[in-house]
């Protein structure tokens, strides 16, 4: 059994903006290597503009949207951009489709940009990635706009508020997975008291009820996300599993579907480049069985007689399809 796949979070446009001498092609590199990518079956990769809440993230996420731009212009063979067009005629896709999105909104503004400049940024970047498939507020750390999900207890702030009012009506969604529990509470909150026009979801957040860890979401917010129409993309990271245990994995995803996710449920793997980090209980980063993009159909293979024929269908592309065609009609 083989489906096409759609991921919703891989970390390629950091690698290549920040690595010296980095290439899409790189297999040892990263995980989500183009060839990878083929072999898995991926036609629909979302890339992360990813950044750190530093006083050059402005400039490294404007990098990264030129560097979006570049593959779709310079690798035509292997990358087309999702939109309208590809989302309909779906089934004669042969390129990796892809979309950008923004995980942590320090890439619009630093700590110390005026509103001018942020608005400008909002405006540059997604006119060079055509559109977003969503906007992580934070990363792991606070910022201008709220909490991530080390922060306990720091929520929406101002900024955080002005920002979604200006992605309102713009057909992209916010995504909770690097949310601390306040914030994601804040951004439900100001989106429903001010009836902004703004989907919900996680794009690579596994479930709290399976591994206790921060960076999970409660089954509270997972259920807000499944009620909304969102989707959930189950992280393929050690460390959000249950770093001893390969098999919890699918534990995640059958905890998806018991939840009422059934429509909502998909992959958000989070491949990037792990030979920087210095943290050794991080190593390895992924277990075998889903190191990189080219194992997806081995793992198609192994939840085939735990999932129904249509439920996988739906876990490996179909809820990520559905949504984003809903999203871009
Ligand atoms: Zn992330």
């Amino acid at each position: 059994m083989k489906f096409p796949i759609s991921d919703m979070h891989c970390d390629l446009l950091s690698y290549l903006a920040r690595i010296p001498g980095a290439n899409p092609y790189a297999k040892d590199d990263i995980a989500c290597a183009v060839p990878w990518l083929h072999a898995g079956g991926v036609r629909m990769q979302i890339l992360a503009i990813y950044t750190d809440v530093k006083s050059e993230s402005m400039d490294l996420a404007a990098r990264q949207a030129v560097i979006f731009d570049e593959l779709c212009q310079k690798h035509k063979d292997d990358f087309t951009l999702i939109d309208t067009d590809f989302l309909q005629n779906w089934e004669k896709q042969n390129c990796i489709g892809i979309k950008a999105s923004v995980e942590n909104a320090a890439g619009f503004g630093n700590e110390s940009a005026n509103w001018d400049d942020i608005y400008n940024q909002f405006d540059f970047i997604l006119g060079k990635v055509k559109s977003l498939a969503y906007i992580s507020l934070t990363h792991h750390t606070e910022n201008r706009f709220g909490g991530g999900n080390y922060t306990k207890g720091i929520g929406l702030k101002e900024d955080g508020k002005k920002l979604l009012d200006y992605m309102a009506g713009k057909q992209i969604p916010v995504d909770l997975s690097h949310s601390s529990d306040l914030l994601a509470e804040g951004i439900l909150n100001h989106i429903d008291s001010n009836k902004l026009d703004i989907a919900v979801i996680a794009s690579h957040s596994n479930f709290r009820t399976i591994w206790n860890h921060p960076r999970n979401l409660t089954d509270e917010f997972a259920k807000e996300i499944i009620h909304r129409g969102g989707i959930i993309g189950v992280n393929f990271l050690r460390a959000f599993l249950d770093p001893e245990v390969p098999e919890r994995l699918f534990d995640h995803i059958f905890h998806g579907f018991q939840i009422g996710g059934e429509k909502s449920i998909c992959f958000g793997a989070d491949y990037f480049y792990t030979k920087d980090f210095e943290d050794s209980s991080r190593h390895p980063f992924y277990f075998p069985l889903v190191e990189n993009a080219g194992k997806y159909p081995s793992l198609i293979e192994s939840l085939k007689d735990k999932l129904t024929g249509e439920d996988l269908e739906n876990l490996a592309y179909r809820n990520a399809l559905t949504f984003f065609r809903k999203i871009q009609s």
